[in-house]
């Protein structure tokens, strides 16, 4: 019984051990808003980095940001395009353990909703472009990115994202060291990692 979603997320969930991670394997009906969401985790896995992910139809596309996201429009940063994570992934926040796939700590460093640019395309049209203009509307990151494929060194996967010019836009400081924890818990990497429970409110 496959359908679209499950062919966008077969990648996914071959990655992935179920009875060892406490990651979605998307089986679950999404939640459906009316409007589609972001998220931005921090992952410290053999490296420290950040996975922007946009909802575009039922499941979350996604590229790992090495840097992280820069509110400076002059500061473009690699974006590697993996595999499609499912939509109820957006909530997780916890531990991956050691030895399987991404092992490491999952923080919800951001997460909203997002307005995709028109002009008579879907998102799955700017996605199969390889140019997306988007807006945000996060706790952290707000206003007009974009994210545009560049096939560096002949790697598909290679994309720039990129913040718009804007009032949201700033050369000032640096929102991933100014606001480290996470938007759901207000946790930091350390109390995850160490299984600290949410503080209430
Ligand atoms: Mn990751």
């Amino acid at each position: 019984m496959a359908n679209a979603k499950d062919d966008k997320l077969a990648d996914y969930r071959q990655k992935r051990d179920f009875r060892k991670t406490a990651e979605p394997s998307g089986q679950s009906a999404p939640s459906g808003g009316d409007k589609p969401i972001f998220v931005v985790h921090k992952h410290d896995a053999s490296r420290l980095h950040y996975d922007l992910r946009l909802q575009i139809g039922d499941t979350l596309a996604s590229w790992a940001v090495p840097k992280g996201p820069s509110l400076d429009p002059a500061q473009k940063r690699l974006a590697v395009h993996v595999e499609d994570h499912p939509l109820d992934y957006a909530d997780f926040e916890g531990t991956i353990p050691e030895n399987e796939y991404g092992g490491g700590t999952v923080m919800v460093w951001d997460c909203g909703t997002v307005k995709f640019k028109e002009e008579g395309k879907t998102p799955q049209q700017w996605l199969d472009e390889g140019h997306i203009e988007f807006e945000l509307n996060g706790v952290k990151l707000k206003g007009q990115w974009v994210l545009i494929q560049t096939r560096m060194r002949g790697e598909a996967k290679n994309w720039l994202l990129r913040k718009r010019s804007g009032p949201h836009a700033s050369d000032r400081g640096d929102v991933l060291a100014d606001q480290p924890d996470s938007v759901k818990t207000g946790r930091s990497m350390e109390q995850i990692a160490a299984g600290a429970k949410p503080s209430a409110g």
